[in-house]
């Protein structure tokens, strides 16, 4: 049972995952729970002001949200903490001291930030095993960073899975067999090193899924703060509802398209060892939220929902000399190798390639080497909308219904045909709301 910062957020918040664990106690749940909300922020926050060399400043920023800790400890634990006390007072030093580190920069500054971030977890997982103790829950807190074993990769470590999965059965099944609920801080991990590396943002669901797949976990359980998986974002349309059933398929599409609920990751895991995973809502606990499983079946407008991803660069490459020449995208996709860079939708004519990328930050590099290739184009500001239904790709009209309700938005890109429950565009960020408010009336 994973459960998001908004849900750990303050005294009733904690009293709601309370009544939600201990409703399903029999089912021996594991808990992974993320930072409280803003925490993480407010610590990546404090990282940047120590970088320019306020450390005094960093360190003053976060009393506010220690003080939120210790209103939850207060309230549980009237009577004091011990554990909680001493882990609050060891993360308060080692936060002051590795932020005087990052303001020296005497150790490298991606380790640091891992370090520094991964307090919001730990401090949070503690406290919540705390005050599941005192309310009679007999849970044990585990230090995530010494049971998801990952790379070197700070900030978006790669789990090792063999090792995780082992670590992970040898401390978590003798507890779970003595009647314990493990609580656990998602997002953060160690290397082998034993160097603290964090998943990426939002990866809480994602050390949430590598944990149930380690455990052979009959059910993942997600808790957040909206029922379910919805037809798309409900900030975007208040309207929005529930989908009862999605494939893994459609939820892997949707999560990398940007539905921020799931963490684009959560899926595989799941897959791989055929675990059903469960969205729900822990302000609603009853409301039955959404499944996602190996088969959903088809809606009856083929559509199930809407997602969208802003902060998109376009990168187009043509190479007129290489017509009728081969490897021609084999030379490009090296590139994009060299660079470590991700690629997200993908266009492509004889001679020129059109492709996306959602973080364009260092691209003078990989622009400067596709540049021995061909002419190469960058258009920053767009935004990708995709839109995820089961049997998509096989049913007719659909692409013509989509693209006619938004007939008077220029469309940059499209992506259609490759996975069969998806159909992907690109529109410039500034009409992405209005498309897919247009998009979600029409459908839905
Ligand atoms: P948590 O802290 O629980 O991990 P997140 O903020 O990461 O929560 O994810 C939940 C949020 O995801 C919702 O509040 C909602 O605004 C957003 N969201 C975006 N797309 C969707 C969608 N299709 N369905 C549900 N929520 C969505
Ligand atoms: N606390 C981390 C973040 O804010 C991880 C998570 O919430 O899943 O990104
Ligand atoms: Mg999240």
């Amino acid at each position: 049972m994973k459960f998001g910062g908004t849900s750990v957020g303050d005294v009733a918040a904690f009293e709601r995952v309370f009544h939600v664990v201990s409703s399903q106690i029999d089912k021996h749940p594991v808990v992974v729970v993320s930072a409280m909300t803003r925490v993480t922020d407010a610590l990546l926050a404090a990282f940047d002001h120590a970088k320019k060399g306020d450390h005094a400043a960093a360190i003053a920023s976060l009393e506010p949200h220690f003080e939120r800790h210790v209103e939850v400890a207060r309230h549980f634990m009237p009577d004091g903490s011990a554990v909680f006390d001493s882990e609050l007072k060891f993360a308060r030093e080692e936060l002051s001291d590795l932020l005087m580190r990052a303001a020296r920069r005497s150790l490298p500054l991606s380790m640091l930030k891992d370090a520094i971030v991964s307090y919001g977890e730990q401090l949070l997982s503690r406290l919540l095993a705390e005050v599941l103790k005192a309310k009679g829950l007999n849970a044990r807190q585990f230090d995530s960073r010494r049971l998801i074993m990952t790379d070197d990769e700070f900030g978006a470590a790669q789990p090792l899975i063999d090792e995780t999965n082992e670590i992970v059965r040898l401390e978590l099944e003798p507890s779970i067999k003595a009647g314990e609920v493990p609580v656990m801080g998602g997002f953060i991990a160690g290397n082998r090193a034993g160097e603290t590396t964090t998943l990426g943002r939002g990866g809480s669901d994602y050390s949430a899924a590598i944990v149930a797949a380690a455990l052979h976990a009959s059910e993942l359980q997600i808790w957040t703060d909206v029922t379910g998986v919805m037809t798309c974002d409900p900030r975007i349309c208040s309207d929005a509802s529930t989908i009862p059933v999605l494939s893994y398929e459609e939820a892997a599409e949707l999560a990398y398209f940007g539905a921020k609920v799931l963490h684009p990751k959560t899926i595989k895991p799941a897959v791989d060892n055929s675990i059903p995973v469960r969205v729900c809502n822990t302000f609603k606990p009853d409301e039955i939220g959404t499944m996602i499983l190996a088969e959903s079946g088809e809606a009856p407008n083929k559509i199930k929902s809407i997602a969208s991803k802003k902060n998109i660069t376009i990168l187009r490459i043509s190479s007129a000399r290489m017509l009728g020449a081969y490897g021609f995208m084999s030379a490009v996709f090296q590139v994009f190798d060299r660079h470590r860079t991700v690629i997200d939708v993908i266009s492509t004519s004889e001679v020129s390639v059109a492709l996306t990328l959602d973080n364009s930050d260092n691209i003078d590099k990989l622009v400067e080497d596709l540049r021995r290739l061909g002419d190469v184009e960058v258009e920053t500001g767009y935004a990708v909308i995709c839109v995820v239904g089961e049997g998509l790709r096989a049913s007719t009209g659909l692409a013509s219904k989509i693209f006619s309700t938004i007939d008077d938005v220029n469309v940059a890109l499209v992506s259609h045909g490759a996975s069969a429950v998806n159909l992907t565009f690109v529109v410039r960020e500034s009409d992405a709301a209005d498309v897919i408010k247009k998009l979600h009336e029409e459908f839905f």
